[in-house]
């Protein structure tokens, strides 16, 4: 078997094992396969091995990719944008991806429902929430999170606020990230409680994954346990 096949098929089994050891059904889960920095031929090997769900995290460089892979006929993936969204990328992004995960601030969300191309259907988005409450971390805070969807209802047409996302913090003892992913699950719950239509809670990588999935992920996003360790060329 291919590599990338081999790895894909363990992670799944991962979450099959990970759900039903915590009563929840395998199919609840979504797979986003993370291939930030990793090339086309990587990609096309996952595809080819069934994935269709990708998350890139670095605005021109997807755009290429995405585009390379359209070029060859392949235009059956849901690509999700998953890294910080810098003002001057918006365009881009607006223009090449189905999902943006990392949605946190209302200028960035006024910029895609502005850029978002009149004849693509409603950009959806995932709001980040900072769920480890680290200064230096991307996501909105729990506390801005209503004003930020107050924002995004009246003011931006073009996104459909489909759910929350969350990176917890990165330590060694696992157990220490249950509480943060504990708090997006209940503030998820409440949100869905008041009558939003919210599908997607995104939590989950891979060191956390099981942590996650205990705790009511409805997608993880998993890089490294498919493609390999990722080399920064800097
Ligand atoms: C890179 C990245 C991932 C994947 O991380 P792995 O540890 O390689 O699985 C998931 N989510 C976000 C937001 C990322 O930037």
């Amino acid at each position: 078997m291919l590599k990338i096949q081999e790895n894909l098929s363990n992670v799944k089994e991962q979450i099959k094992n990970f759900a039903t050891s915590v009563k929840r059904a395998p199919e609840e889960i979504t797979l986003l396969a993370v291939s930030k920095t990793k090339p086309v031929s990587d990609i096309i090997e996952a595809y080819q091995a069934g994935q269709r769900f990708f998350g890139e995290s670095y605005a021109q460089e997807a755009a290429e990719k995405i585009t390379e892979i359209r070029s060859r006929g392949i235009t059956d993936i849901e690509w999700h944008f998953i890294g910080p969204v810098q003002a001057n990328k918006t365009r881009i992004i607006a223009e090449n991806f189905d999902v943006v995960e990392s949605l946190d601030r209302a200028r960035i969300a006024k910029r895609l429902n502005d850029q978002r191309p009149p004849l693509m259907p409603d950009l959806r988005v995932l709001i980040q929430v900072n769920i480890s409450r680290e200064p230096q971390k991307s996501g909105v805070s729990f506390e801005d999170l209503p004003e930020l969807l107050d924002f995004i209802d009246e003011s931006c047409p073009r996104l459909k606020v489909a759910g929350l996302m969350g990176i917890a913090e990165n330590v060694s003892d696992k157990s220490e990230v249950l509480p943060q992913f504990r708090a997006l699950r209940e503030v998820f719950d409440r949100l869905s409680g008041q009558g939003r239509k919210l599908t997607a809670l995104s939590m989950g990588m891979t060191d956390d994954m099981a942590e996650a999935i205990a705790c009511g992920s409805t997608e993880v996003r998993i890089g490294t346990a498919i493609f390999g360790a990722r080399q920064y060329h800097v």
